[in-house]
């Protein structure tokens, strides 16, 4: 998982055991956290193949995380979900 996934401060770790089959483990953590207007395509094709995408997006959801690539989706493409989902 990205480095940021390690420092939510969630405690529970079942919620969290899904990250232990993350993806984005064994790739470059920066590519989920590009600067404004970087390129998201290199960390949206290592969640593509990643088995924990699903738990990945539903748990950026319900923490409402804003920064970074989470389940293969970017922030804005999270908010959109998120309006839709309202
Ligand atoms: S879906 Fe993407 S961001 Fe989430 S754990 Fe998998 S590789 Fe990482």
């Amino acid at each position: 998982m990205h480095e940021l996934h390690l420092i939510t401060g969630v405690e529970d770790e079942s919620e969290l055991s899904w990250q232990e089959r993350s993806l984005c483990a064994q790739t470059d953590p920066e590519a989920f956290f590009p600067e404004k207007g970087g390129s998201t395509r290199e960390a949206k094709k290592v969640c593509v193949g990643c088995e924990v995408r699903q738990q990945c997006l539903e748990y950026a959801l319900a923490h409402d995380e804003r920064f970074g690539i989470w389940g293969g989706l970017s922030e804005r493409e999270r908010r959109k979900l998120k309006k839709r989902a309202v």
